[in-house]
Order: C-alpha cells, then structure tokens, then sequence
C-alpha cells in the first residue's frame, strides 16, 4: 500500500471554515488548490460536529466555483432583463418595492423568513423591519421548516 501524498507536495491548501448550510454550524476544513475548492473534509475537533459531516456539507460544493453564481446585485429594468447594478440601488429598489407592496396591497402583504444561519442581531433587525416597520407579526425563519 503506497502512502498517500501530503497535502502541501499536491499543491493543497487547507483552511478552517463554518459550513453555510444550516445553523448547526459544523466545522469544515475546506481543500483547496489554485484558488479553487477541491474538497471538504470535516474537522475532528469541531464543537458542534466532532469529525463528522452530512452529505449536503461534505460534497455539495460545486456552487461555489459555478458560472451562474450570483456575484453582484442585479436588478430588472424596463426591458425585462437583469442587469449588473450597485449595492446601494439594489437595496433602494428593493426598499421601493416593499412600500409600494405595502401600500398597494396592506402591510400584512409583506413577509419576512430569515435565515437559520443568520446571527441573533441579524434576526433582531429582520424582526423589527416588519414588526416596527410594517405593524405585522409576519415573520419566520427557515429553521423551523
Ligand atoms: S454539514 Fe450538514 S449538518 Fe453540518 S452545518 Fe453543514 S448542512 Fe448543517
């Protein structure tokens, strides 16, 4: 049985990381070479996860790398098609469009679900944007699914 090639003579970078799917949170060591990820290997001292994985956390990576990954804000403009804009317009028509909803249709139009990765500060905010801002209880979070 040959010995297998160490990380760094293959060229392999490994870097601690948090797995983004879900709010376990399991710890990752994530491989990479040329700046590209070329596998993950769970962390056997991570807390929440001790050496172990599920499958979507272990393999299902290939998002990162793909073409159609969203990078940029885009927004859809008057031809119908999504174009490449800035943060600051994103948000702005984004914000424009809640109102508008809001007053063409009722507050309770408006429905928030955060995150379950999110940080509890994070889901503080997203429960007052429509709780103070929009006077429903019309909030949730992809956690409890
Ligand atoms: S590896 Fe699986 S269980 Fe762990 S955080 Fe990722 S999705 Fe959740």
């Amino acid at each position: 049985m040959q010995n297998p090639i160490p990380l760094m003579e293959a060229g392999i970078t490994k870097t601690r990381s948090v797995c983004g799917y879900c709010g376990v949170g399991c710890a990752v060591d994530v491989m990479t070479r040329d700046n590209r990820i070329v596998g993950i290997q769970p962390a056997m001292d991570g807390p929440a996860n001790e050496g172990a994985l599920c499958v979507k956390g272990q393999f299902a990576y290939d998002f990162v790398h793909h073409p159609d990954r969203l990078t940029r804000p885009l927004v859809r403009r008057d031809d119908g098609k999504l174009h490449p804009t800035t943060w600051d317009e994103a948000l702005q028509i984004a914000a424009d469009g809640f109102l508008r909803a809001a007053a063409e249709h009722g507050e309770a139009s408006v429905y928030g679900i955060a995150s379950g990765r999110t940080p509890s500060e994070a889901d503080y905010l997203m429960q007052k944007w429509v709780r103070a801002g929009f006077g429903t209880h019309n909030i949730d979070n992809c956690s409890r699914a």
